[in-house]
């Protein structure tokens, strides 16, 4: 049976004729194209111009990711539930929000994620000659520290031939006690299979 479709906008309640393309929520529950809710270009034209992301910051607790985002025109949305999805180079937010404004999103999300992480080393490893140890390592920050020597002093603090921050510091001698625990477990079981 063929039947006329009338536009009509679920948000604004307009009639309208779609220019190109049409805009709809999606709904798995609808049956019939009549129980589309379409979305006029106009509502769609103010929802593009409303996110307009002038910041974003965000917030990690339990697991769980909110982001307080500002709007151009003075909106201030606090602790939305938020996902960053890595592989598309978006933030997913829990209400609908344009494809250039999720990419805006990411890029406020990088430039965060990369400052809670700067100072977290990325790569460390050990290398131990006679009488001498050395480490390499590098931060998230791109700072870098090749082959500095280093001894645990008695009190279980790391003394280096060069000073190193003590937030590098830590992470080493954390790292380095790993290192230790898995040497002696390999030397362990070396000796187990000279027996
Ligand atoms: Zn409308």
């Amino acid at each position: 049976m063929i039947k006329e479709l009338k536009f009509v906008c679920s948000e604004c309640g307009a009639a309208f004729t779609p220019k190109s393309g049409v805009h709809y929520r999606d709904n798995y529950l609808n049956t019939s194209v009549a129980d589309t809710a379409f979305i006029c270009d106009r509502c769609i034209d103010a929802w593009h111009a409303k996110w307009q992301i002038k910041t974003a910051t965000f917030h990690e607790k339990d697991c769980v990711m909110t982001a307080d985002i500002l709007l151009a025109d003075g909106t201030d949305i606090q602790k939305i539930d938020c996902t960053p999805i890595e592989e598309e180079g978006i933030v997913v937010l829990g209400e609908d929000v344009p494809r250039f404004a999720q990419e805006e999103l990411f890029k406020f999300y990088t430039a965060w994620d990369l400052e809670r992480k700067k100072n977290i080393l990325k790569e460390c490893s050990f290398e131990a000659e006679f009488m001498r140890t050395t480490v390499t390592c590098d931060t998230f920050g791109g700072e870098r520290c090749e082959q500095i020597a280093f001894r645990v002093s008695r009190k279980g603090e790391l003394e280096t031939e060069k000073p190193l921050p003590d937030y590098v510091k830590e992470q080493v001698l954390e790292q380095y006690g790993i290192y230790e625990d898995r040497a002696e477990i390999e030397e362990f079981m070396r000796k187990k299979q000279d027996e």
